[in-house]
C-alpha cells in the first residue's frame, strides 16, 4: 500500500490522478489532497477518499471545511507551511507535484527534501529554480518521475538501464545520455492559433486560448500552449530532468498530439510513445512503475487517425517560444524571471487587462530588466527573483492600460 499526497487535487492533474487510483484501492491510500480556494471541491473530495489531511490556502476557508465536515476524521489544515508538512510527512511515499505556478515550488522541494518519490506536473519548479531543485533530489535521495507527457513519452523511450537509475534518483551522475542518444525530441500541438491569421492575434479571447484542441488543462497551461511558451518551459524542463544542454533538445510541432515525443538514437533509430491525448497516461505509468496500470484511457485507434503531420516552429508567430530559448542562453536566473513575468502576463490576459499578443511583450521586457547572469543557485535568492520579477511585470502592465 503506497500513501500518496496529491498537491492540487483540485486541478485537472488531480482529478486525473484520483480517477487512475480509484482502479486501485488495494495500492493507493490517499494521505492528503491540496487546494488553493475550490473548497467545494474539496470537501466533495473529502467525502469520497476521506484522507487523513487537507490543506487549504487561506484560514477562513478552513474554518468553512472544517464545519462542514465535521463529521468526517480528516484534518484540515492552511498555509503554505501545512502544504510543505503533508508533502513530507514520515507516512508518505508518493507526492503528486500538480498544485500550478510558482506556488508549487517550496512544497515540491520540501517532497524532495525528504527523500519522496515525486510525481512531477509542476513544471515550473523546474524553470524557476531547476539546479537546486534537482540538487536538493539527489542529496535526499527522492525521485523525480516526470508526469508532464512530453517528458513521460521520453523518459519511456529512454534505454531500461536508464529508466531504472532514473528511478532510483541517481540518474543525475550516470551519465546516462552516452547510451547512443543523440537528442529529445519534444512534440508540441502549436495550439490553437497555429493557422490562425498573424494579424488577427490582438483579437484573441481568453475563452478562444483556452479551448486547446487536443487536451483537457488548467487555464494557465492553455493560454501558455496558445503561446507556445509552454513548450519553452517543457525545454528547459527537459534540460534538468534529463541533465542535458537545450542543443541536444530540438522541438517538432505535430499537432495530432499522437506522438507524445521522441528519442534518437546514434544507429538512426528514433523510439516514441504514442497514445490518445490524455493525462492519465503518463499519470498511470508513473504511479505503477515498473508495472503499467489500467489508466481507463480510450486506446489509440489507428484506423480513425488521418494522418500524422510535422512541421518546425515559427518562431515569428510564437515569440515566447524564442524568450525561452532566449533565456536558457542568458543562463544565470534567466528562465526564472521569464516564468515569474509569464505567469503575471497570463493572470493580466485570462482577466482582459491585456491582448494576447502583450503576454510576450511582458515578458521580453521583464526579462532584459531583471535577468543577470550571475549564478543563483540558492532557492532564496531565486524567490526574491522571482518576487522582484513579478513586480516589475505589474508595473509594466499598469503603464500598458495607462497608455
Ligand atoms: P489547474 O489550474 O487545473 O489546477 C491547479 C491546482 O493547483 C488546483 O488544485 C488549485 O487549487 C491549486 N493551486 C492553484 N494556485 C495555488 C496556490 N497559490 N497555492 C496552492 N495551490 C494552488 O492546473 P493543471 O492543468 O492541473 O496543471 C497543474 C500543473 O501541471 C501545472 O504546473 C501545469 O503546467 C502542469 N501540467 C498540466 C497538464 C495538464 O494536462 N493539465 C499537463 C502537463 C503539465
Ligand atoms: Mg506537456
Amino acid at each position: 500500500m503506497k500513501n500518496i499526497t496529491i498537491l492540487g487535487a483540485t486541478g485537472s492533474i488531480g482529478g486525473s490522478t484520483l480517477d487512475v487510483i480509484s482502479r486501485y484501492p488495494d495500492r493507493f491510500r490517499v494521505f492528503a489532497l491540496t487546494a488553493h480556494r475550490q473548497i467545494q471541491c474539496l470537501e466533495e473530495l473529502c467525502r469520497q477518499w476521506q484522507p487523513r489531511y487537507a490543506v487549504v490556502s487561506n484560514e477562513e476557508d478552513a474554518i468553512q471545511l472544517r464545519q462542514n465536515l465535521s463529521d468526517i476524521p480528516t484534518e484540515i489544515l492552511s498555509g503554505k507551511d501545512a502544504l510543505c508538512d503533508v508533502a513530507s510527512d514520515a507516512e508518505v511515499d508518493m507526492v503528486m507535484a500538480a498544485i500550478v505556478g510558482a506556488a508549487g515550488l517550496l512544497p515540491t522541494l520540501s517532497a524532495a527534501k525528504s527523500g519522496k518519490t515525486i510525481l512531477l506536473a509542476n513544471k515550473e519548479t523546474l524553470v524557476m529554480a531547476g539546479t537546486p531543485f534537482m540538487k536538493t533530489v539527489r542529496e535526499n535521495g527522492a525521485c523525480v518521475l516526470p508526469v508532464d507527457s512530453e517528458h513521460n513519452a521520453i523518459f519511456q523511450s529512454l534505454p531500461e538501464t536508464v529508466r531504472q537509475v532514473m528511478a532510483k534518483g541517481d540518474f543525475y551522475d550516470s551519465g546516462s545520455l552516452k547510451y547512443g542518444i543523440q537528442s529529445l525530441i519534444l512534440t508540441a500541438s502549436g495550439g490553437p492559433f497555429l493557422n490562425t491569421p498573424l494579424e488577427t492575434f490582438p483579437q484573441i479571447t481568453p475563452q478562444m486560448a483556452i479551448k486547446h484542441p487536443n487536451w483537457q488543462m488548467g487555464r494557465k497551461i492553455s493560454v501558455d500552449s496558445a503561446t507556445m511558451m509552454n513548450k519553452g518551459l517543457e525545454v528547459i524542463e527537459a534540460c534538468h530532468l534529463f541533465n542535458v544542454d537545450a542543443n541536444m533538445i530540438e522541438v517538432i510541432i505535430h499537432p495530432q498530439s499522437v506522438i507524445h515525443s521522441m528519442v534518437r538514437y546514434a544507429d538512426g533509430s528514433v523510439l516514441a510513445q504514442l497514445g490518445t491525448p490524455d493525462m492519465r497516461t503518463p499519470i498511470a505509468f508513473c504511479l505503477g512503475v515498473p508495472e503499467r496500470l489500467n489508466s481507463g484511457v480510450t486506446p489509440l485507434d489507428f484506423f480513425s487517425l488521418n494522418h500524422l503531420s510535422f512541421v518546425q516552429p515559427d518562431l515569428k508567430r510564437f515569440p515566447c517560444l524564442q524568450l525561452a530559448f532566449d533565456a536558457i542562453q542568458m543562463g544565470g536566473n534567466a528562465t526564472c524571471v521569464l516564468n515569474a513575468a509569464n505567469e503575471i502576463a497570463v493572470a493580466a490576459f485570462l482577466e482582459n487587462h491585456i491582448r494576447f499578443d502583450q503576454i510576450a511583450q511582458v515578458v521580453s521586457e521583464t526579462l532584459s530588466k531583471n535577468s543577470s547572469q550571475a549564478d543563483s543557485d540558492t532557492i532564496e535568492s531565486l524567490i526574491d527573483v522571482d518576487q522582484t520579477s513579478r513586480q516589475y511585470a505589474q508595473r509594466l502592465i499598469k503603464s500598458f492600460q495607462a497608455a
